[in-house]
Protein backbone atom coordinates (compact mmCIF):
# COMPACT_ATOMS: atom_id res chain seq x y z
CA UNK A 1 0.00 0.00 0.00
CA UNK A 2 1.26 3.39 -1.17
CA UNK A 3 0.87 6.42 1.28
CA UNK A 4 1.51 9.25 -1.39
CA UNK A 5 -0.30 12.23 0.57
CA UNK A 6 3.04 11.37 3.46
CA UNK A 7 6.33 13.90 3.30
CA UNK A 8 8.90 11.55 2.14
CA UNK A 9 10.80 11.63 5.89
CA UNK A 10 7.44 10.18 7.09
CA UNK A 11 6.95 7.78 4.07
CA UNK A 12 10.77 6.65 5.11
CA UNK A 13 9.57 5.79 8.42
CA UNK A 14 6.28 3.26 7.13
CA UNK A 15 8.95 1.77 5.11
CA UNK A 16 11.01 0.85 7.95
CA UNK A 17 7.51 -0.25 9.83
CA UNK A 18 6.66 -2.50 6.58
CA UNK A 19 10.32 -3.89 6.87
CA UNK A 20 9.92 -4.57 10.72
CA UNK A 21 6.54 -6.58 9.69
CA UNK A 22 7.93 -8.46 6.86
CA UNK A 23 11.12 -9.24 8.49
CA UNK A 24 10.40 -9.62 12.57
CA UNK A 25 6.86 -10.32 13.25
CA UNK A 26 5.45 -12.21 9.77
CA UNK A 27 8.27 -14.96 10.50
CA UNK A 28 6.41 -15.06 14.09
CA UNK A 29 2.83 -15.75 13.08
CA UNK A 30 2.98 -19.78 12.41
CA UNK A 31 3.78 -19.69 16.16
CA UNK A 32 0.88 -17.58 17.47
CA UNK A 33 -1.12 -19.40 15.71
CA UNK A 34 -0.07 -22.39 16.81
CA UNK A 35 -0.31 -20.83 20.26
CA UNK A 36 -3.76 -19.37 20.06
CA UNK A 37 -4.91 -23.06 18.89
CA UNK A 38 -3.59 -24.48 22.06
CA UNK A 39 -5.57 -21.94 24.28
CA UNK A 40 -2.41 -19.58 25.31
CA UNK A 41 -4.22 -16.77 23.38
CA UNK A 42 -3.15 -14.71 20.81
CA UNK A 43 -0.18 -14.10 22.33
CA UNK A 44 3.60 -14.27 20.93
CA UNK A 45 6.30 -16.58 22.98
CA UNK A 46 7.94 -14.46 25.91
CA UNK A 47 11.57 -14.38 24.60
CA UNK A 48 9.88 -13.14 21.04
CA UNK A 49 7.87 -10.53 22.62
CA UNK A 50 11.06 -9.79 24.36
CA UNK A 51 13.61 -9.92 21.03
CA UNK A 52 10.52 -7.74 18.86
CA UNK A 53 10.14 -5.24 21.70
CA UNK A 54 14.34 -4.64 21.46
CA UNK A 55 14.17 -4.15 17.51
CA UNK A 56 11.58 -2.20 17.51
CA UNK A 57 13.18 0.27 19.82
CA UNK A 58 16.70 0.02 18.45
CA UNK A 59 14.78 0.89 15.20
CA UNK A 60 13.38 4.12 16.86
CA UNK A 61 9.98 3.02 17.04
CA UNK A 62 9.15 3.62 20.24
CA UNK A 63 6.63 6.85 21.90
CA UNK A 64 5.97 7.69 17.94
CA UNK A 65 2.74 9.79 18.99
CA UNK A 66 4.00 10.92 22.16
CA UNK A 67 4.55 15.33 22.42
CA UNK A 68 8.28 15.96 21.64
CA UNK A 69 7.92 17.83 25.15
CA UNK A 70 7.52 14.23 27.20
CA UNK A 71 10.23 12.76 24.78
CA UNK A 72 8.54 11.14 21.77
CA UNK A 73 8.42 11.45 17.90
CA UNK A 74 5.54 13.13 17.78
CA UNK A 75 4.23 12.12 14.48
CA UNK A 76 0.84 13.44 12.90
CA UNK A 77 -2.32 11.43 13.14
CA UNK A 78 -1.70 10.56 8.88
CA UNK A 79 1.47 9.04 9.66
CA UNK A 80 0.27 7.23 12.45
CA UNK A 81 -2.37 5.40 10.48
CA UNK A 82 -0.36 4.80 7.61
CA UNK A 83 1.58 2.85 10.51
CA UNK A 84 -1.30 1.39 12.02
CA UNK A 85 -2.38 0.01 8.90
CA UNK A 86 1.30 -1.93 7.78
CA UNK A 87 1.28 -3.32 10.98
CA UNK A 88 -1.70 -4.62 11.39
CA UNK A 89 -1.03 -7.20 7.97
CA UNK A 90 -0.28 -9.58 10.16
CA UNK A 91 -2.03 -10.85 13.45
CA UNK A 92 1.29 -11.02 15.36
CA UNK A 93 -0.15 -8.81 18.47
CA UNK A 94 3.00 -6.28 18.50
CA UNK A 95 1.91 -3.54 20.32
CA UNK A 96 3.07 -0.22 19.63
CA UNK A 97 3.96 1.40 23.31
CA UNK A 98 2.70 3.95 24.25
CA UNK A 99 -0.75 3.10 24.21
CA UNK A 100 -1.60 6.25 22.90
CA UNK A 101 -5.30 6.98 23.20
CA UNK A 102 -4.95 6.71 26.95
CA UNK A 103 -1.78 9.38 27.18
CA UNK A 104 -3.44 11.76 25.09
CA UNK A 105 -6.64 11.41 27.08
CA UNK A 106 -4.42 12.00 29.88
CA UNK A 107 -2.45 14.88 28.33
CA UNK A 108 -5.38 16.96 27.76
CA UNK A 109 -6.18 17.88 31.53
CA UNK A 110 -3.17 16.42 33.78
CA UNK A 111 -1.22 18.54 36.17
CA UNK A 112 1.76 18.61 36.29
CA UNK A 113 1.94 16.16 39.27
CA UNK A 114 -0.22 13.49 37.23
CA UNK A 115 2.49 14.63 34.24
CA UNK A 116 5.44 13.43 36.08
CA UNK A 117 3.95 10.62 38.10
CA UNK A 118 1.84 9.15 35.04
CA UNK A 119 1.71 10.38 32.14
CA UNK A 120 5.78 10.29 30.94
CA UNK A 121 6.10 7.27 32.54
CA UNK A 122 3.25 5.91 29.95
CA UNK A 123 4.80 8.15 26.87
CA UNK A 124 8.25 6.28 28.16
CA UNK A 125 6.72 2.35 27.79
CA UNK A 126 7.49 1.83 32.00
CA UNK A 127 3.82 2.41 33.08
CA UNK A 128 0.96 0.47 31.28
CA UNK A 129 -2.68 1.74 31.76
CA UNK A 130 -6.47 0.86 31.10
CA UNK A 131 -9.21 2.38 31.02
CA UNK A 132 -12.72 1.60 32.71
CA UNK A 133 -16.10 3.14 30.96
CA UNK A 134 -18.20 0.05 30.40
CA UNK A 135 -20.21 -1.67 33.41
CA UNK A 136 -22.76 -3.92 33.18
CA UNK A 137 -26.03 -1.72 32.89
CA UNK A 138 -24.10 1.06 30.94
CA UNK A 139 -21.93 -0.12 28.11
CA UNK A 140 -23.05 1.45 24.71
CA UNK A 141 -24.67 3.95 26.95
CA UNK A 142 -21.92 5.01 29.14
CA UNK A 143 -23.86 8.25 30.41
CA UNK A 144 -26.48 5.56 32.52
CA UNK A 145 -23.38 4.49 34.43
CA UNK A 146 -23.69 3.50 38.04
CA UNK A 147 -19.95 4.12 39.71
CA UNK A 148 -19.99 6.54 42.29
CA UNK A 149 -17.39 9.20 43.19
CA UNK A 150 -17.61 11.07 46.40
CA UNK A 151 -15.52 13.38 48.04
CA UNK A 152 -14.15 12.66 51.36
CA UNK A 153 -11.35 14.75 52.72
CA UNK A 154 -8.50 14.74 50.70
CA UNK A 155 -10.20 11.32 48.75
CA UNK A 156 -12.65 10.36 46.45
CA UNK A 157 -14.24 7.06 47.28
CA UNK A 158 -15.22 4.90 44.15
CA UNK A 159 -17.98 1.97 44.48
CA UNK A 160 -19.35 0.30 41.67
CA UNK A 161 -18.63 -2.42 39.13
CA UNK A 162 -16.60 -2.15 35.73
CA UNK A 163 -16.87 -4.74 32.86
CA UNK A 164 -15.42 -6.06 29.92
CA UNK A 165 -12.44 -3.75 30.43
CA UNK A 166 -9.04 -4.65 28.61
CA UNK A 167 -5.60 -4.53 29.26
CA UNK A 168 -5.60 -4.79 33.08
CA UNK A 169 -3.79 -7.47 34.29
CA UNK A 170 -0.44 -6.30 33.35
CA UNK A 171 -1.55 -2.47 34.63
CA UNK A 172 -0.41 -0.15 36.29
CA UNK A 173 -3.40 2.24 36.98
CA UNK A 174 -6.44 2.92 34.92
CA UNK A 175 -8.61 5.37 33.95
CA UNK A 176 -11.85 4.97 35.78
CA UNK A 177 -14.83 6.95 34.93
CA UNK A 178 -17.44 7.29 37.66
CA UNK A 179 -20.20 9.95 38.52
CA UNK A 180 -19.86 12.64 40.74
CA UNK A 181 -23.36 13.78 40.39
CA UNK A 182 -25.92 11.76 39.05
CA UNK A 183 -28.33 14.23 38.36
CA UNK A 184 -26.21 15.79 35.63
CA UNK A 185 -25.96 12.69 33.99
CA UNK A 186 -22.93 12.73 31.25
CA UNK A 187 -22.17 16.34 32.56
CA UNK A 188 -21.47 14.15 36.03
CA UNK A 189 -19.26 11.96 34.98
CA UNK A 190 -15.64 12.68 36.17
CA UNK A 191 -12.21 10.40 35.48
CA UNK A 192 -9.69 9.55 37.99
CA UNK A 193 -5.96 7.81 38.36
CA UNK A 194 -6.42 4.44 39.90
CA UNK A 195 -3.31 2.41 41.06
CA UNK A 196 -4.08 -1.35 40.46
CA UNK A 197 -2.88 -1.95 44.48
CA UNK A 198 -5.34 1.08 45.83
CA UNK A 199 -7.33 -0.97 48.27
CA UNK A 200 -10.85 -1.69 47.53
CA UNK A 201 -9.96 -2.03 43.48
CA UNK A 202 -10.45 -6.11 42.77
CA UNK A 203 -10.02 -7.66 39.81
CA UNK A 204 -13.58 -9.87 40.27
CA UNK A 205 -13.32 -12.11 36.77
CA UNK A 206 -11.19 -13.00 34.08
CA UNK A 207 -13.82 -13.08 31.09
CA UNK A 208 -12.41 -15.47 28.29
CA UNK A 209 -13.73 -13.61 24.75
CA UNK A 210 -13.28 -14.34 21.23
CA UNK A 211 -10.00 -14.03 19.58
CA UNK A 212 -7.84 -15.32 22.02
CA UNK A 213 -8.26 -12.05 24.07
CA UNK A 214 -9.17 -11.34 27.76
CA UNK A 215 -11.15 -8.32 29.36
CA UNK A 216 -12.16 -8.22 33.39
CA UNK A 217 -14.86 -7.18 35.66
CA UNK A 218 -14.00 -4.94 38.14
CA UNK A 219 -15.28 -3.67 41.83
CA UNK A 220 -14.69 -0.43 43.70
CA UNK A 221 -15.53 -1.33 47.11
CA UNK A 222 -14.89 2.01 48.63
CA UNK A 223 -12.04 2.36 47.14
CA UNK A 224 -10.09 5.64 47.93
CA UNK A 225 -8.42 7.59 45.49
CA UNK A 226 -6.35 10.55 46.47
CA UNK A 227 -8.46 13.87 44.72
CA UNK A 228 -4.95 14.95 43.19
CA UNK A 229 -5.57 11.69 41.39
CA UNK A 230 -8.81 13.81 39.98
CA UNK A 231 -7.95 13.99 36.02
CA UNK A 232 -9.21 17.77 35.05
CA UNK A 233 -12.16 18.93 36.77
CA UNK A 234 -15.56 17.20 38.04
CA UNK A 235 -17.82 16.66 35.30
CA UNK A 236 -15.28 16.75 32.49
CA UNK A 237 -14.78 13.14 32.97
CA UNK A 238 -17.30 12.39 29.55
CA UNK A 239 -15.52 14.57 27.28
CA UNK A 240 -11.88 13.85 28.12
CA UNK A 241 -12.73 10.28 27.10
CA UNK A 242 -14.58 11.26 23.43
CA UNK A 243 -10.93 12.39 22.58
CA UNK A 244 -9.64 9.27 23.34
CA UNK A 245 -12.48 7.37 21.59
CA UNK A 246 -11.83 9.45 18.92
CA UNK A 247 -8.41 8.51 18.21
CA UNK A 248 -8.65 4.70 19.50
CA UNK A 249 -11.58 4.73 16.45
CA UNK A 250 -9.15 6.17 13.45
CA UNK A 251 -6.54 3.24 14.89
CA UNK A 252 -9.85 0.84 14.28
CA UNK A 253 -10.14 1.74 11.08
CA UNK A 254 -6.15 1.80 10.59
CA UNK A 255 -6.24 -1.98 11.47
CA UNK A 256 -9.31 -2.99 9.58
CA UNK A 257 -8.17 -1.41 6.60
CA UNK A 258 -4.18 -3.93 7.52
CA UNK A 259 -6.44 -6.65 7.56
CA UNK A 260 -8.63 -6.35 4.71
CA UNK A 261 -5.19 -5.59 2.57
CA UNK A 262 -3.74 -8.82 3.94
CA UNK A 263 -7.31 -11.14 2.93
CA UNK A 264 -7.52 -9.33 -0.41
CA UNK A 265 -3.83 -10.72 -1.05
CA UNK A 266 -3.76 -13.90 0.48
CA UNK A 267 -7.15 -14.03 -1.72
CA UNK A 268 -5.60 -13.30 -5.16
CA UNK A 269 -3.06 -15.47 -4.44
CA UNK A 270 -5.23 -18.32 -3.72
CA UNK A 271 -7.33 -17.79 -6.15
CA UNK A 272 -5.08 -17.50 -9.20
CA UNK A 273 -3.95 -21.55 -8.32
CA UNK A 274 -6.60 -23.34 -7.22
CA UNK A 275 -8.72 -24.56 -10.47
CA UNK A 276 -12.01 -26.39 -9.72
CA UNK A 277 -13.96 -28.25 -12.54
CA UNK A 278 -11.54 -27.36 -14.50
CA UNK A 279 -11.45 -23.73 -14.02
CA UNK A 280 -9.16 -21.29 -11.70
CA UNK A 281 -11.11 -19.67 -9.45
CA UNK A 282 -9.73 -16.29 -10.33
CA UNK A 283 -11.86 -16.72 -13.83
CA UNK A 284 -15.10 -17.58 -12.12
CA UNK A 285 -17.32 -14.45 -11.80
CA UNK A 286 -18.47 -14.99 -8.82
CA UNK A 287 -15.06 -14.90 -7.17
CA UNK A 288 -14.05 -11.75 -9.59
CA UNK A 289 -16.58 -9.81 -7.86
CA UNK A 290 -15.32 -10.67 -4.20
CA UNK A 291 -12.42 -8.72 -5.73
CA UNK A 292 -13.42 -6.18 -7.41
CA UNK A 293 -16.17 -5.02 -4.30
CA UNK A 294 -13.08 -5.38 -1.98
CA UNK A 295 -10.99 -3.55 -4.15
CA UNK A 296 -13.61 -0.42 -4.62
CA UNK A 297 -14.42 -0.48 -0.57
CA UNK A 298 -10.73 -0.03 0.29
CA UNK A 299 -9.99 2.45 -2.05
CA UNK A 300 -12.82 4.28 -0.73
CA UNK A 301 -11.83 3.49 2.59
CA UNK A 302 -8.48 4.71 2.24
CA UNK A 303 -9.52 8.15 0.97
CA UNK A 304 -11.91 8.32 3.98
CA UNK A 305 -9.47 7.38 6.88
CA UNK A 306 -7.00 9.76 5.35
CA UNK A 307 -9.23 12.58 4.98
CA UNK A 308 -10.26 12.03 8.75
CA UNK A 309 -6.51 12.15 10.07
CA UNK A 310 -5.57 14.77 7.85
CA UNK A 311 -8.41 16.78 9.36
CA UNK A 312 -7.48 15.99 12.99
CA UNK A 313 -3.89 16.27 12.12
CA UNK A 314 -4.90 20.26 11.18
CA UNK A 315 -6.64 20.16 14.68
CA UNK A 316 -10.07 19.80 13.82
CA UNK A 317 -12.12 17.48 16.92
CA UNK A 318 -14.64 14.75 14.36
CA UNK A 319 -17.76 13.14 15.90
CA UNK A 320 -19.90 11.68 12.84
CA UNK A 321 -16.53 10.99 10.72
CA UNK A 322 -15.10 8.90 13.00
CA UNK A 323 -18.68 7.03 13.57
CA UNK A 324 -18.58 6.45 9.67
CA UNK A 325 -15.20 5.06 9.93
CA UNK A 326 -15.87 2.92 12.84
CA UNK A 327 -19.12 1.18 10.63
CA UNK A 328 -17.64 1.67 7.48
CA UNK A 329 -14.06 -0.20 8.37
CA UNK A 330 -15.37 -2.61 10.62
CA UNK A 331 -17.86 -4.01 8.08
CA UNK A 332 -15.80 -3.73 4.66
CA UNK A 333 -13.27 -5.75 6.54
CA UNK A 334 -15.51 -8.33 7.87
CA UNK A 335 -17.26 -8.87 4.45
CA UNK A 336 -13.56 -9.59 2.99
CA UNK A 337 -12.17 -11.81 5.57
CA UNK A 338 -15.14 -13.95 5.02
CA UNK A 339 -14.66 -13.82 1.23
CA UNK A 340 -11.17 -14.65 1.59
CA UNK A 341 -12.21 -17.54 3.88
CA UNK A 342 -14.56 -18.44 1.32
CA UNK A 343 -12.25 -18.94 -1.18
CA UNK A 344 -9.80 -21.14 0.79
CA UNK A 345 -12.39 -23.41 1.08
CA UNK A 346 -11.72 -25.91 4.57
CA UNK A 347 -8.29 -24.29 3.96
CA UNK A 348 -10.07 -21.24 5.52
CA UNK A 349 -11.43 -22.89 8.13
CA UNK A 350 -8.38 -23.98 9.76
CA UNK A 351 -6.62 -22.43 12.82
CA UNK A 352 -3.56 -22.63 10.42
CA UNK A 353 -4.39 -19.64 8.24
CA UNK A 354 -4.73 -16.56 9.90
CA UNK A 355 -8.06 -15.31 8.14
CA UNK A 356 -10.11 -16.66 11.08
CA UNK A 357 -8.02 -14.67 13.89
CA UNK A 358 -8.66 -11.68 11.58
CA UNK A 359 -12.02 -12.62 11.54
CA UNK A 360 -12.95 -12.61 15.03
CA UNK A 361 -10.82 -9.59 16.03
CA UNK A 362 -12.96 -7.61 13.23
CA UNK A 363 -16.15 -9.59 15.06
CA UNK A 364 -14.81 -7.85 18.27
CA UNK A 365 -14.21 -4.50 17.21
CA UNK A 366 -17.72 -4.50 15.45
CA UNK A 367 -19.12 -3.90 19.69
CA UNK A 368 -16.02 -2.26 21.24
CA UNK A 369 -15.89 1.26 21.05
CA UNK A 370 -19.59 1.55 20.84
CA UNK A 371 -21.40 -1.28 18.73
CA UNK A 372 -22.28 -0.49 14.82
CA UNK A 373 -26.19 0.77 15.71
CA UNK A 374 -25.17 3.00 17.95
CA UNK A 375 -22.42 4.42 15.73
CA UNK A 376 -25.32 4.64 13.41
CA UNK A 377 -27.67 6.18 14.92
CA UNK A 378 -25.13 9.21 16.11
CA UNK A 379 -24.70 9.86 12.55
CA UNK A 380 -28.46 9.98 11.95
CA UNK A 381 -28.88 12.15 15.00
CA UNK A 382 -26.05 14.63 13.58
CA UNK A 383 -27.23 14.62 10.09
CA UNK A 384 -30.73 15.58 11.42
CA UNK A 385 -29.53 18.18 13.65
CA UNK A 386 -27.50 19.41 10.92
CA UNK A 387 -30.29 19.12 8.39
CA UNK A 388 -30.13 18.97 4.74
CA UNK A 389 -26.60 18.37 3.16
CA UNK A 390 -25.61 21.90 1.59
C1 LIG B 1 -13.08 -7.25 23.47
C2 LIG B 1 -13.72 -6.09 24.16
C3 LIG B 1 -12.91 -5.20 24.85
C4 LIG B 1 -13.48 -4.13 25.56
N1 LIG B 1 -12.66 -3.30 26.26
C5 LIG B 1 -13.20 -2.31 27.01
C6 LIG B 1 -12.36 -1.47 27.83
O1 LIG B 1 -11.14 -1.60 27.85
N2 LIG B 1 -12.97 -0.52 28.59
C7 LIG B 1 -14.31 -0.32 28.59
O2 LIG B 1 -14.78 0.55 29.30
N3 LIG B 1 -15.13 -1.11 27.83
C8 LIG B 1 -14.61 -2.08 27.04
N4 LIG B 1 -15.42 -2.88 26.27
C9 LIG B 1 -16.86 -2.71 26.36
C10 LIG B 1 -17.48 -2.12 25.09
O3 LIG B 1 -17.15 -0.78 24.92
C11 LIG B 1 -19.00 -2.36 25.23
O4 LIG B 1 -19.19 -3.77 25.15
C12 LIG B 1 -19.79 -1.69 24.15
O5 LIG B 1 -19.78 -0.30 24.34
C13 LIG B 1 -21.24 -2.20 24.15
O6 LIG B 1 -21.79 -2.20 25.43
P1 LIG B 1 -22.58 -3.50 25.94
O7 LIG B 1 -21.71 -4.68 25.78
O8 LIG B 1 -23.10 -3.23 27.30
O9 LIG B 1 -23.79 -3.65 24.94
P2 LIG B 1 -25.22 -2.93 25.04
O10 LIG B 1 -25.05 -1.48 25.29
O11 LIG B 1 -26.06 -3.73 25.97
O12 LIG B 1 -25.74 -3.17 23.57
C14 LIG B 1 -26.00 -4.50 23.09
C15 LIG B 1 -26.40 -4.43 21.64
O13 LIG B 1 -27.62 -3.69 21.53
C16 LIG B 1 -27.63 -2.98 20.32
N5 LIG B 1 -27.83 -1.56 20.63
C17 LIG B 1 -27.38 -0.87 21.68
N6 LIG B 1 -27.77 0.42 21.62
C18 LIG B 1 -28.50 0.53 20.48
C19 LIG B 1 -29.16 1.60 19.83
N7 LIG B 1 -29.13 2.85 20.35
N8 LIG B 1 -29.82 1.36 18.67
C20 LIG B 1 -29.84 0.11 18.13
N9 LIG B 1 -29.22 -0.94 18.70
C21 LIG B 1 -28.55 -0.73 19.85
C22 LIG B 1 -26.29 -3.23 19.62
O14 LIG B 1 -26.44 -4.26 18.66
C23 LIG B 1 -25.41 -3.70 20.75
O15 LIG B 1 -24.33 -4.55 20.31
C24 LIG B 1 -14.88 -3.94 25.55
C25 LIG B 1 -15.70 -4.83 24.82
C26 LIG B 1 -15.13 -5.89 24.14
C27 LIG B 1 -16.02 -6.81 23.37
Amino acid sequence: MDYPFLSEEHRMIVDVVRRFVREDLMPLEKSVLEREATGLGLTMRPEDEEAVNRKSKALGLWGLDVPESSGGSELPADTMIAIHTELWKTIVPYKTLPDAPNLAMMLQACTPYQLHKYAEPVGRGELLSFIAISEPGAGGDPSSMHTTAHRDGDDYVLNGRKIWISRVFNADFGLVLASTNREAGRGGISAFIVETNTPGFQIVRKIPMIAGQYTSELVFDNCRVPAANLLGQEGQGFALMQHRLSLRRLEIGAWCLGFSHRALNMMIDHVGQRKTFGVLLSERQAIQWWIADATMQMHAFKLMLFDAANRIKQGERLRSELSMIKVYATEMAWNIVDHAMQSFGAMGMTKELPLQAMANRIRLFRVLEGPSEVHRMLIARNRIREGQIP
